[in-house]
């Protein structure tokens, strides 16, 4: 299995790699903006971090399990590409486009307005509305 520390860049985009990125977030560091919680939830779809994916889903919306690890066929997630990313208090809307693929399927968007609440210092995965792309 790969080091995940290597993983240059970031699955969510950053060229400074995944150690200095998501990484610092999946080992227990707080998300500065809500954007960045958004981006460390996209890598943790990457490397199937169901965990990380649970513990930053608000409680009040919070599925019991994803079962990623069952998930057939297992999507490729191919980029990532955040639009607009707009804090408001303890409330923060992040737009952003995934693209990914199932299987040998083609590449499809996945557009998404998600929303984030604060609490305690912590950034917290609301939920989210798909508009028509
Ligand atoms: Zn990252």
């Amino acid at each position: 299995m790969q080091a995940i520390d290597t993983l240059t860049p970031c699955p969510c985009g950053n060229n400074a790699g995944y150690a200095r990125c998501c990484g610092l977030l999946h080992e227990g560091g707080t998300a500065v903006t809500a954007e960045a919680l958004m981006r460390s939830r996209y890598s943790a779809y990457v490397l199937k971090r169901e965990d990380y994916l649970l513990a930053t889903w608000h409680p009040s919306t919070r599925p019991v399990s994803l079962k990623l690890a069952a998930q057939q066929p297992a999507p490729s997630w191919l980029g990532l590409d955040v639009k607009r990313h707009e804090e408001n208090g303890a409330h923060a809307t992040v737009e952003f486009i995934a693209r990914l693929r199932y299987g040998g399927g083609k590449a499809q968007r996945m557009h998404e307005i998600s929303r984030f609440l604060r609490e305690q210092g912590r950034w917290y995965y609301l939920d989210g509305q798909f508009p028509e792309n």
